[in-house]
């Protein structure tokens, strides 16, 4: 593998399938809708726009290392200590810096079947044993997470509501969870889509985190903030964990503009609302529409739907995702998530969905299969 046998990254580096993330391609000359990351359809906030513009005064400053601004203002929105927050570049920079800091060679990371994949590379690069448990009807299955804790399981990760399945654990669930689990055991809730959520049962975590010492919450702006290309996540977490991330960390790992569109973004409580309400009313029609069609679909409660295909020739989701390519459409193929007969479908805007639904009826009824 290496023409240089004596440097080589730690055995578990190179056991990690690296993330391939949601296709952007259409072919030339079709109109393209990438309803494959789950970005919202509404964009950023204006305000978070003219605040990154405004930040491109100042690009040879160094950020403030302590996303002090960023972390006030989302504070002010959840009701939190600013002290106990800590921000990333991306969750995705949170979650690895995590299993980093606890995880000790052979210590076991656990997280659910179908669960975010880059949960398995974070612990898989920190050295760690990744553990799975299996889930029930797509959804995590907190007797089967319990069963699978060791003396060894050091973080447990779960994602709620989770991706790519859409499904979430009531909070009920969730405490019971992590009244199982040891106090030497780190549960992570990330609660990527929790905007989203308008199941009365459904809780973020914050009060899990706040009347515990070994749960942390991790948020993003990449989904319905509409941030992604800036990379900002945030966890809230207990004192030591804070510490011990703000020690990790590099010292500016979130950007001044970064800083600067994501504290207005926080602030923008009308553009979240009219991003969810959006989704509410979508999610619903695309979820009937698709099951009208005699196509299963998960039940999901955030912005984006697991669509299953049947296993048969012409009929499967790999046809589907050539056919709904061919015409602009770009969804998510799961495979590597171990649904290899689903695709995942992001909410997008009315056109992008009335042409989704358009699609997949063309599809299902064998129509102009190229
Ligand atoms: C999109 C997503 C994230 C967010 O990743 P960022 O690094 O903040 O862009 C985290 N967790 C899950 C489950 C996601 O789907």
């Amino acid at each position: 593998m290496t023409a240089n046998p004596g440097l080589h990254p730690r055995p578990g580096a190179l056991a990690i399938d690296a993330y391939v993330p949601g296709k952007s391609k259409a072919p030339a000359g079709v109109r393209l809708h990438k309803l494959s990351s789950n970005e919202t359809p509404l964009g950023p906030s204006p305000k978070a726009i003219e605040a990154f513009r405004a930040a491109a005064g100042s690009l040879e400053i160094y950020p403030d290392g302590s996303s002090t601004a960023l972390r006030e203002a989302i504070a002010r929105a959840h009701g939190l200590d600013p002290a106990r927050i800590v921000c990333g570049a991306g969750s995705d920079e949170l979650l690895s810096l995590l299993a980093g800091a606890y995880l000790e060679p052979g210590d076991e990371g656990l997280f659910t079947e179908h669960g975010f994949l880059v949960y398995k590379i974070a612990i898989l690069a920190a050295g760690g044993t990744p553990v799975v448990a299996p889930e029930t009807s797509l959804t995590a299955d907190v007797d089967a997470l319990l069963a699978r804790v060791t003396a060894r399981t050091r973080i447990v990760y779960l994602a709620n509501p989770n991706n790519p399945t859409g499904t979430y654990l009531p909070f009920d669930e969730v405490k019971r969870l992590h009244a199982g689990l040891p106090a030497s055991t780190l549960l992570v809730l990330d609660a990527a889509y929790a905007e989203y959520v308008r199941a009365n049962d459904y809780a973020a975590g914050i009060e899990l985190v706040s009347a515990s010492e070994n749960v942390v919450m991790t948020r993003t702006f990449s989904k319905v903030f509409g941030l992604a290309s800036l990379r900002i996540g945030w966890l809230y977490g207990p004192e030591g964990v804070v510490d011990a991330l703000n020690r990790v960390r590099g010292p500016f790992n979130v950007s001044g503009p970064a800083i600067a569109a994501g504290a207005a973004a926080a602030a923008d409580r009308a553009h979240i609302e009219a991003a969810v309400d959006h989704n509410a009313r979508w999610l619903t029609e695309i979820t009937e529409g698709v099951r009208a069609l005699g196509l299963e679909v998960t039940p999901s409660v955030a912005n984006f739907v697991l669509i299953h295909f049947p296993r048969e020739a012409g009929r499967s989701a790999a046809d589907a995702d050539a056919f709904l390519t061919a015409r602009g459409l770009i969804l998510r193929a799961v495979g590597a998530y171990g649904l290899p007969d689903a695709l995942r479908l992001t909410i997008g805007s009315e056109e992008a969905n009335q042409a989704a639904l358009a699609a997949l009826a063309d599809f299902v009824k064998g129509g102009d299969r190229g």
